[in-house]
């Protein structure tokens, strides 16, 4: 069984909505594996978006993932991966399809409620960044 990292952003606890995307997460067929509030420090979401630290959205994207609490996950299904994707939607909300995560709940291309790992090798770095020595994975 393949697993992913996910994250509930700040924006999505602000507004109430984690029981609203953990409800389409368990829905869409994802076992929660591992889960924890954090209140990331600027350091951690710096660390986290290292790859995007050259692009102009970056210090924006830091601002906000720092803000408040988030909510961690590690998900786990059958190509879980390329599934939380989906079920996710695009990074931009105008353009994720009806019915997915984003479109449901995003606000914006920068405020978008939810994280997911693009690949098998991210998501391995990611648990691992965020749920090390976690005896569920
Ligand atoms: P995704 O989260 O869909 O994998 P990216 O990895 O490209 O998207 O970007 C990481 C995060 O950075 C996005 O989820 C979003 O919060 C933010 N972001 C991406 N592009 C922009 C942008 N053009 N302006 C502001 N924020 C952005
Ligand atoms: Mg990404």
């Amino acid at each position: 069984m393949e697993q992913t990292f996910a994250i509930i952003k700040p924006d999505a606890v602000a507004d109430n909505q984690i029981g609203g995307i953990l409800a389409m997460t368990e829905a869409a067929g994802f076992k929660i594996r591992a889960m924890r509030m954090a209140h990331l420090t600027r350091k951690q979401a710096e660390g986290f978006y290292a790859v995007h630290k050259d692009r102009p959205f970056f210090g924006e994207l830091v601002e906000f993932m720092s803000e408040g609490p988030c909510v961690l996950l590690c998900l786990e299904r059958e190509d879980a991966v390329a599934k939380w994707r989906e079920v996710m939607g695009a990074t931009n909300p105008a353009n994720a399809a009806e019915g997915t995560i984003r479109k449901t709940f995003a606000k914006s291309m920068g405020r978008n409620c939810a994280h997911g790992s693009d690949s098998k090798e991210n998501a391995a770095i990611e648990l691992a960044y965020f749920f090390a020595g976690n005896s569920l994975q």
